[in-house]
């Protein structure tokens, strides 16, 4: 049996994958998930155990239990709207569950985590790409959830030693890449998963989120990044941890944007299928482009993705929602 490693939140998209990566590394991943977004079936390289971050007697058994040497923090509420409408249930379930996880570890001598953060910390990029040290002004609940929990490690880190890294995802998209697991979120607001969903018939359209933007074909930049190179970077800040690295934060994507337009001409080459679009307003708080600077993960941590060009997250994605929906 390897090294024990505790992952909240395993049971859920970017989480489950990880399982995955640490299994392949070496380690035994010990899942601790409450399944409010949580599959059952995501969960096949180690252990799941049912229960909330939020019940620190809870915890307190799984870390007497499995002794776990370091903590892979996901299990996080990541809806940006409902964290506008909903801003008590994020503070509560992400600010003050991580705080409470935080709290079991110091009991249980554990000081090693590797967070879950993201670009939406940094609000509306007054210069691209994004590098680590650009300002951090979220202009959602959602976004000032991460960005205190990231404040909360670094203080933890002066005060009690409490090492690490947080990994700001850009947009996390694609299937891994043996088909094994895949993305599941009901609801479901992504644009990758929604583009198939149209594409299989399973909605009646696309409806693209703004068509007046200042990009080449008008329509919103991402910087999409593979599961499977996210779940690496974590297996990477593991080991960067484990060798006495020091905490920080690290942008996780490709330095390549994407427009909406050439994310749904991938859809359709992939699939064969036209994908039936509608062209709408923009969406409030959305930046026109959002990309990476991650030249500090190579630099920190080797980390470079390897299956994010946008046809392999496509055809990865379009793969497993044909197989999980039977097409
Ligand atoms: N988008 C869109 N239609 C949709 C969902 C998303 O045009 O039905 C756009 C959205 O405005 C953004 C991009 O697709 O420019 C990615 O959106 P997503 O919600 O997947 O991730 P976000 O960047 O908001 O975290």
């Amino acid at each position: 049996m390897g090294e024990k490693i505790l992952v909240t939140g395993g049971a859920g998209y970017i989480g489950s994958h990880t399982c995955k990566a640490l299994k392949k590394a070496g380690y035994e991943p010990i899942t601790v998930d409450n399944m409010v977004y949580g599959h059952d079936w995501a969960v096949k390289w180690g252990p799941l155990i049912k229960g909330d971050i939020l019940d620190g007697p809870f915890l307190d058994q799984v870390f007497r239990k499995y002794e776990p040497t370091a903590v892979l923090h996901f299990a996080a509420f990541a809806y940006v709207g409902e964290s506008v409408t909903n801003p008590e249930k994020y503070y509560r379930n992400n600010v003050t569950g991580t705080l409470s996880l935080l709290e079991a570890m110091r009991r249980a001598g554990c000081n090693r985590m590797v967070f879950s953060s993201t670009c939406a910390t940094y609000g509306v990029p007054q210069k691209l790409p994004l590098t680590e040290d650009h300002p951090q002004a979220p202009i959602n609940p959602y976004g000032a959830t991460k960005l205190m929990i990231e404040r909360i490690l670094a203080d933890f880190g002066v005060a009690y030693g409490t090492g690490s890294v947080c990994l700001r995802y850009f947009n996390a998209a694609g299937a891994d890449i043996d088909g094994e697991i895949g993305e599941d979120h009901d609801p479901e607001t992504h644009l990758i998963p929604l583009i198939i969903h149209a594409a299989m018939g399973l909605r009646s359209d696309i409806e693209i989120f703004g068509t007046d933007y200042d990009t080449p074909d008008g329509t919103a930049i991402r910087d999409y990044i593979h599961v499977n190179d996210l779940a690496a970077a974590h297996i990477d800040a593991l080991h960067y941890l484990q060798s006495g690295g020091a905490t920080t934060c690290l942008n996780l994507g490709t330095g390549v944007g994407n427009t909406v337009r050439q994310v749904i001409e991938a859809v359709e080459a992939v699939s064969g299928k036209k994908v039936p679009v509608t062209e709408g307003p923009r969406r409030a708080g959305d930046p026109y482009a959002l990309f990476a600077n991650a030249v500090q993960a190579l630099d920190k941590l080797g980390w470079k993705p390897q299956h994010s060009d946008i046809k392999t997250i496509v055809d990865t994605a379009w793969k497993w929602h044909a197989r999980h929906h039977g097409k």
